[in-house]
C-alpha cells in the first residue's frame, strides 16, 4: 500500500507541475510575449512588427488588452511621440479578425474577447537615424525598441522574446542575450530591458577586445578615416580606466554600436550597450580623436552613472508621460566630468589638453546669462520643455544640466580632496552609490546625493548644495 500511495502522490505532483506549466512548454518564453521584426522592402524605410500574445493559463483572459506605444525613450528626456510612426495596425486571432480601436494618441484597444492567442501586427516608418530613433533603407537597419515595440498596458514587467528577419548578407547586433537554438532572436527579462537595447542590422564591421575577460566588440555602420587598430587600442584603454574607477564589470558583454556618417553625433546610453554617432572624417586630426574619446568615455560611464546609479524617476520607467528628476545634473553632468577626466586617465590626452578643454568650459559657462536665472536641479526638472527646445532666448533664461553639471562635478570633487587631504575623492561617491543603492535595489534622491557626497568630504556640504546645486552660484 505505501508504494501505491508514493506512486499516486508522485503522480499527483507530475499532474500539477504539468498544469503549471503549460504556456513554457509551448511558447519560449513564460509570459507568451514574442515580437518579430522583419524588413522585406528596405527602401520603404518601414519595419514590419509581429506582436504575438499567449495568456498564461494562470491568468485570466480579458476581453479586451491595450497596446501601448512609448512616448519616449530613457537617456533623452524628451516627448517624441514614437507612436506617430506606427501605421497599418491589425490584429488576429488565429486568422480572425479582432476589432481594435485608437483610445488616444498611443494605445490601440484590442477588444480580444476571450481568445488566448492572438496577434498583432503593424508598420513603423523608420528615415530618421539618430541615437534615439529608427532608420532602414538600403544599407542598414538600426533601431530603438521604444520607438518601435508596443507593450501590453500593465504588463511591463513581462519577458518576451525578439527575433529578427535580416534580408540576406546583414547581420545582427544588440546587448541582448540570444535565445540558444533559434537565430536572431533575443531574449528580455522585461520591457525595461527590451527597451534598453538597441538594434544595429547590416553587413558591419566588428572590433573586438577583452576586459578582465569580458568580451567587448565595436560595430560599424559607415565608412570613416579612423586606424582600425588605434580604435581598437584607445576605446579598451577608456573601458579599462572607467572600469577600474568601480572595480567591478556589471554585464555579461558590451557593445558599441558606431554610425560613422558625414554629419552626425551623439550617443545612448544603455545597461551594456550604446549607440553612438560620429562624423566619419573626424579621424584625421588629434582633435577629432579626443573628441571620439570623450563621447565613448561619456556614454560608458553612464552605465554606472544612471543606468545603474539611479536618479529618483528614474526607473522602473513610465513610458507613457514625463519622468521628473531633479538629477540629471548628476546623471549627465558628472557623467560629462568623468567622460573628459577618464580620457586622461586613459593617457589619452595630456594635463595641458584637459586643462584647456575644462577652461574653454568654465568660460562658456560664465558667459551664459541664464546661469543667473535657472540652477542645476530646475534645469534638470524642466529638461522636458528646455534642454531639447531652446530658441532665441535660452542663453538669457537657462543653463544645460550638462555644462553646470560637469563644472559641479569638478567642484564636488575638489572640495572632498580639500577636505580629506585627497583621501577621498567623488569616485568614492561613485562607488558608494553603486553599493549603496544599485546593488541594494534602490534609486537616490537629491538628499541621498548630497549626504553621499557629506559622507566622503567628512563635513556638511549644505551651504554648497544651497548656493550651487538649488541656487544660482
Ligand atoms: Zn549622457
Amino acid at each position: 500500500m505505501r508504494r501505491n500511495q508514493v506512486s499516486f502522490i508522485v503522480l499527483q505532483l507530475i499532474i500539477l507541475i504539468a498544469a503549471a506549466l503549460p504556456s513554457q512548454a509551448q511558447s519560449p518564453n513564460a509570459s507568451g510575449i514574442s515580437f518579430t521584426v522583419s524588413m522585406p522592402q528596405p527602401w520603404t524605410h518601414l519595419l514590419e512588427v509581429e506582436m504575438r500574445l499567449q495568456i498564461p493559463a494562470n491568468l485570466n483572459v480579458p476581453n479586451e488588452t491595450d497596446l501601448v506605444m512609448p512616448v519616449w525613450t530613457p537617456g533623452s528626456y524628451l516627448i517624441r511621440e514614437f507612436e506617430r510612426n506606427v501605421q497599418d495596425f491589425s490584429a488576429d486571432a488565429n486568422g480572425r479578425a479582432l476589432d481594435w480601436t485608437k483610445i488616444n494618441k498611443d494605445i490601440w484597444r484590442v477588444k480580444t474577447s476571450g481568445a488566448r492567442q492572438w496577434r498583432a501586427t503593424y508598420r513603423v516608418y523608420a528615415n530618421e537615424l539618430s541615437v534615439r530613433t529608427n532608420e532602414l533603407n538600403a544599407d542598414h537597419a538600426f533601431w530603438n525598441n521604444a520607438a518601435l515595440l508596443m507593450y501590453p498596458d500593465g504588463r511591463l514587467n513581462a519577458p518576451s522574446t525578439l527575433r529578427v528577419v535580416p534580408p540576406s548578407g546583414w547581420k545582427v547586433a544588440t546587448g541582448l542575450p540570444p535565445v540558444a537554438g533559434q537565430p536572431n532572436t533575443f531574449r528580455a527579462e522585461n520591457f525595461d530591458t527590451l527597451y534598453d537595447s538597441p538594434f544595429e542590422v547590416s553587413n558591419f564591421k566588428e572590433i573586438k577586445f577583452e576586459v578582465r575577460g569580458v568580451p567587448h566588440r565595436i560595430v560599424i555602420d559607415g565608412e570613416g578615416n579612423y586606424d582600425p587598430q588605434r580604435m581598437k587600442d584607445d576605446v579598451q584603454k577608456i573601458v579599462e580606466a572607467e572600469v577600474s574607477m568601480f572595480g567591478v564589470i556589471p554585464y555579461h558583454d558590451y557593445t558599441f554600436i558606431l554610425h560613422l556618417r558625414a554629419n552626425t553625433g551623439g550617443g545612448l546610453e544603455h545597461l551594456n550597450s550604446t549607440a553612438l554617432g560620429f562624423r566619419r572624417f573626424n579621424f584625421a586630426t588629434e582633435a577629432g580623436w579626443r573628441s571620439f574619446y570623450g563621447l565613448v568615455a561619456h556614454e560608458f560611464f553612464h552605465l554606472w552613472n544612471v543606468k545603474r546609479i539611479r536618479p529618483d524617476a528614474l526607473g522602473p520607467f513610465d513610458y507613457t508621460k514625463e519622468n521628473y528628476t531633479r538629477n540629471l545634473w548628476v546623471a549627465e553632468g558628472i557623467t560629462d566630468y568623468y567622460g573628459s577626466l577618464m580620457v586622461r586617465r586613459a593617457g589619452l590626452t595630456s594635463d595641458r589638453d584637459y586643462l584647456d578643454a575644462l577652461a574653454r568650459r568654465i568660460q562658456n559657462f560664465q558667459n551664459t546669462p541664464g546661469r543667473l536665472e535657472m540652477s542645476a536641479e530646475d534645469a534638470s526638472f524642466n529638461s522636458w520643455i528646455k534642454e531639447y527646445r531652446p530658441d532665441e532666448n535660452s542663453v538669457n533664461s537657462q543653463i544645460s544640466y550638462y555644462d553646470k553639471g560637469e563644472l559641479l562635478g569638478l567642484l564636488l570633487d575638489l572640495e572632498i580632496r580639500q577636505r580629506t587631504k585627497n583621501a577621498k575623492s567623488l569616485d568614492d561617491v561613485m562607488r558608494y552609490l553603486y553599493h549603496e543603492f544599485f546593488e541594494k535595489s534602490r534609486n537616490y534622491s537629491p538628499a541621498d546625493f548630497q549626504k553621499a557626497c557629506e559622507l566622503m568630504a567628512g563635513a556638511s556640504l549644505e551651504d554648497f548644495f544651497a548656493q550651487y546645486v538649488r541656487g544660482l552660484k
